[in-house]
């Protein structure tokens, strides 16, 4: 057996980040930054007002209430030539330019319409620059607003398009073929013949493979069939960046996968000092023109193993492909509300629990129950997975580093 770390280093010495694209910056979201980008304009770009109200001089309403002549009108994406005098307001809306010779606006609320809008009525005094938003204020020309390596976020793509970044550099979504092997899967709702169990890691190995921000490719079924396989697979190296198999991997088994993957890619089969998941296949296989390497990651048949296999090998290596900066789920140190008892086999536990912030601040965890590799019902329940080291667990309201997979669900 060996380490977690060093399979995992094995793993992601084998994953680089993919080459960049330039994408719209509406398509950005959800991949990373390949460059750095600088604003190339100001924003906002030019002087505008925060509020519907009245453009004036400061100075002009020093002493409320006073009566001022509505010389002009500005809405959100006109603009007036009118110089504001002293003494004068302009009618002004929100986002609309302030017009020169105005340092304030009063807003709407603290006036009155007087002569049927010839004439406002101002209630309050302003202080210069109130309600005035001035170009620059949110991004500057020049700035050096993102560096490469930044995850995109709706804000940032948002950010993007306020500056013009019309397209980004960015390292492209991971495409990843997803198949189930195995002669006993059904997947057609057909009833099911002695024997025969019904296919669920591919629908879960799709679903996290877009969670993990991947582009799902379902190839479906693959029967223990040699040629069939490689067919796949092959196949699967042409127009994926990365595949994930499941089943196949574990000692006994029936050897299809292992007789294929072998024999077409540089596999390294491996036996992880982990439970769940001790048995996990990684290894690269080459298109027909040679000109890439496609990582393969064999994970094992059983449910839950398959999903912790991913968790802890598969997710990590396809975000480093994608370029994030953060490739693993954030590790904390929770308290284990009623302990967490295994026993020393040499292995490390990775234990599916139900996290929640409690009024302490604190994570807690409690077991979510049937800890089984078959039993995915349960293991559905959790949202993260606490990690227990070989020995003898952790005892009730004790610390125990817990990988939060999602919180508030
Ligand atoms: P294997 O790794 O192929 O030896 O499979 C280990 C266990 O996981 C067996 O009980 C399989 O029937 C089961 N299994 C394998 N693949 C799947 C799948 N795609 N969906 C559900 N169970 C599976
Ligand atoms: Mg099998």
């Amino acid at each position: 057996m060996i380490d977690i770390t060093e399979a995992r280093s094995y793993v992601l010495a084998r994953c680089p980040a993919a080459a960049p694209i330039h994408v719209p910056c509406r398509q950005a979201t959800g991949l990373v930054l390949a460059a750095a980008v600088v604003a190339a304009e100001d924003v906002p770009p030019f002087a505008n007002s925060a509020v519907d109200g009245y453009a004036v001089v400061a100075a002009s309403v020093a002493s409320p209430p006073v009566d001022l002549p509505v010389v002009g009108e500005v809405a959100a994406g006109a603009h007036t030539d009118r110089v504001l005098q002293p003494g004068e307001a302009i009618r002004i809306m929100t986002g609309a330019p302030v017009p020169a010779g105005a340092d304030a606006i009063v807003m709407v609320e603290d006036t009155e319409r007087l002569d049927g809008g010839q004439r406002v009525r101002v209630r309050q005094s302003v202080a210069v620059g109130v309600a005035v938003r001035r170009a620059g204020d949110d991004v500057r020309v020049g700035a050096a607003l993102y560096p490469s390596g930044t995850s995109v976020t709706p804000a940032v793509a948002g950010v993007l398009a306020s500056v013009n970044a019309a397209t980004v550099s960015v390292v492209p979504p991971a495409r990843v073929a997803v198949l189930s092997t195995g002669d006993e899967l059904v997947d057609d709702g057909s009833p099911l013949l002695p024997g025969q169990i019904r296919e669920s890691n591919r629908t879960m190995l799709l679903g996290a493979v877009r969670e993990a921000g991947c582009e799902a490719v379902d190839l479906g079924i693959v029967r223990d069939d040699e040629a069939e396989l490689e067919r796949v697979l092959r196949s699967a190296a042409e127009t994926c960046d990365a595949v994930v198999t499941s089943g196949g991997v574990s000692m006994g088994d029936y050897d299809v996968v292992k007789a294929v993957l072998s024999r077409i890619a540089d596999m390294r089969w491996m036996q992880i000092a982990i439970k769940p998941a001790k048995p996990f296949a990684f290894g690269l296989l080459a298109t027909a023109d040679g000109s890439r390497a496609v990582p393969v990651f064999g994970l094992p048949g059983n449910p839950v193993s398959s999903l912790v296999s991913f968790e802890l090998l598969a997710r990590p290596a396809l975000r480093q492909m994608m370029g994030h900066p953060v490739i693993d789920r954030p590790l904390v140190a929770a308290i284990a509300d009623d302990g967490l008892a295994r026993r020393a086999d040499g292995k490390t536990h990775y234990v599916r629990v139900f996290a929640s912030f409690a009024a302490d601040g604190r994570v807690h965890v409690r077991s979510v129950g049937a800890q089984g590799s078959h039993q995915l019902a349960a293991t559905s329940q959790a949202n993260a997975i606490a990690v227990l080291p070989d020995g003898e667990g952790v005892a009730a309201g004790a610390d125990v580093p817990t990988l939060l997979l999602s919180l508030g669900r």
